[in-house]
């Protein structure tokens, strides 16, 4: 059993030509099978997922880390395209979006934004007789009740003045043993992402360089310093956990595209013994499964 790591966004809010919003993708299983949980749906996540060959009728979830426009700014497109491109024989199932107290209201509020285009292609489209089919789950701490094979659960993280934030963490178990990835999404280094952490193969999560930032003479930039995690703060975290592989993505600055980021990663290999990846979108990371002890 493994788990498969596609960095889909890597971007922040600045746009940029390469990088996309905030978004990655963790696939258990391979073909048919396979279940695809999205965690966040920033800036074109889906033309990210097209470049994998998959669509948003291929989601088994999204799982949103916090209510930060740029982590779910597309989430109308995911909602809008699996409707509209579920495409008979196949039924449509509702779009399962999990994520922190508050996300109900915002999917709400989505859909009703959508109302015109909703009216317009029921009323065009024969085959099209309902709405889009979503079901929310608003999350705190503790295990999340989803169909599949991967066990989630959810921590609160530390993002303040965003309230409330969460880290996920996925299980993927089979006979040969347990492979488990978490995702930190945007926070500072705090308890619940540790527990969530502790033993896991990867720790995926957000970062900027504040060494760069703070010489940044613009206090809107100066501002995001006290809520985001630097590369080294990151690694601290992945090194007191244990993790294997630490996974870092939403580059602030951006890394040039197509460079190694090479500083980014000496500064997190200071205080993290284990691998690090960083990359353009749709970097890929496989983990493979621990070893139970016995196994
Ligand atoms: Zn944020």
């Amino acid at each position: 059993m493994n788990l498969t790591i596609t960095l889909l966004g890597t971007g922040s809010p600045m746009p940029h030509p390469d990088r996309a919003g905030p978004a990655t993708l963790i696939s258990a299983g391979f073909g048919l099978g396979a279940e695809h949980y999205l965690v966040d749906a920033g800036r074109g996540v889906l033309m990210r997922m097209a470049a994998v060959g998959l669509g948003a009728p291929n989601l088994t979830a999204v799982l949103i880390t916090h209510l930060h426009s740029d982590h779910l700014t597309d989430l109308n497109d995911v909602i809008t395209t699996r409707w509209v491109m579920t495409l008979p024989p196949t039924l449509p199932t509702p779009l399962t979006i999990v994520g922190p107290v508050g996300t109900r209201a915002v999917v709400d509020h989505i859909l009703a934004s959508l109302g015109p285009d909703i009216a317009y292609r029921i009323a065009h489209h024969e085959d099209l007789d309902q709405p889009p089919l979503v079901d929310v789950i608003e999350v705190i701490d503790g295990p999340i009740n989803l169909p599949g094979n991967v066990s989630i659960r959810c921590a609160p993280t530390d993002h303040k003045p965003v309230e409330p934030s969460v880290g996920y963490r996925f299980d993927h178990t089979g006979e040969d043993g347990t492979a488990s990835v978490v995702a930190a999404g945007d926070t500072v280094p705090c308890t619940g992402l540790d527990d969530l952490c502790a033993g896991a193969d990867a720790l995926v999560h957000t970062v900027i360089r504040k060494d760069i930032v703070a010489n940044i003479p613009l206090q809107r930039m100066q501002d995001t310093l006290d809520y985001h995690s630097s590369p080294e703060e990151a690694a601290n975290t992945a090194q007191r956990a244990g993790v294997g592989t630490l996974v870092l993505t939403h580059y602030v600055p951006p890394i040039p595209t197509g460079t190694a980021g090479d500083d980014w990663r000496a500064l997190a290999a200071a205080h993290f013994g284990g691998i690090i990846e960083l990359g353009d979108d749709l970097h890929r990371v496989e983990i493979n499964t621990t070893l139970s002890p016995g196994a």
